[in-house]
């Protein structure tokens, strides 16, 4: 029945889980407890709102992508399986020789993980090292409207209408013409003239670092400098 719960909408999730916890017999409740800690987030002691989950709903809840009528798995998540079948060797394996194999599995990601984080880490003059220095995933923020989410996204990537455009519509690349520098996402946000009163005034750092790392109160000075500065329509 916990398996059922990636199938229910997310904002019915507390309800489904309440309702889950009369219904389970008592050997099952403290996995309830652990799914609800690290797959939903424990409620706060003032009752108000949730903790961050370890693995939050949007990550595998599958209620809005089996009526988008996409696919409720992911060459990630099959290779995953694959990877654990080949390990276990046996048909019906034991609870131990289960739990010995996931311990096997785990160190080698593990280890492939570091090796990642060390490449990452050895990057240089590379524009998205430069903005993020882990691999660890940056989560959405679902708070913003989608059409933020995307502006934020392509100010990550580099590549906006506005810096662009040209590629498309086989122009010149766009020069600042008080600058007279090529325009880049870099020029805009910590550089350039023209947007400069505007970052002081919201006293944005002058790296695109901290600029565009998940944070509320800076991805909101960071969308009033674009609607200030008449770019946001433009991103
Ligand atoms: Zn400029």
């Amino acid at each position: 029945m916990i398996v059922a719960l990636s199938f229910v909408p997310i904002d019915n999730l507390y309800a489904a889980i309440q309702q889950l916890g009369d219904d389970l017999p008592e050997c099952l409740q403290p996995f309830l407890d652990w799914f609800e800690d690290n797959c939903v987030g424990r409620v706060n002691r003032n009752g108000r709102g949730r903790r961050t989950a370890l693995f939050p709903p949007h990550i595998w809840n599958l209620h809005q992508r089996v009526l988008n009528g996409q696919d409720r798995t992911n060459n990630h998540a099959e290779a995953a399986n694959r990877r654990l079948n080949v390990e276990m060797e046996v048909q019906n394996p034991s609870l131990w020789s289960f739990i010995d194999c996931l311990r096997k599995v785990q160190a080698g990601r593990d280890v492939f993980y570091n090796q990642l984080e060390a490449e990452w880490r050895s990057l240089r003059n590379n524009k998205l090292r430069e903005i993020k220095s882990s691999t660890l995933p940056w989560l959405p923020d679902t708070s913003l409207p989608r059409r933020h989410q995307i502006v934020l996204n392509r100010l990550r990537i580099g590549h906006t209408l506005y810096t662009h455009e040209h590629l498309m519509s086989k122009k010149e690349q766009p020069i600042c013409t008080s600058c007279n520098t090529v325009t880049t996402v870099k020029h805009l946000l910590t550089e350039c003239l023209l947007t400069k009163d505007a970052r002081d005034k919201l006293m944005l750092p002058n790296n695109l670092c901290e600029i565009l790392a998940p944070n509320t109160e800076r991805t909101s000075s960071l969308l009033e400098l674009l609607k200030e500065t008449n770019l946001l329509q433009k991103i």
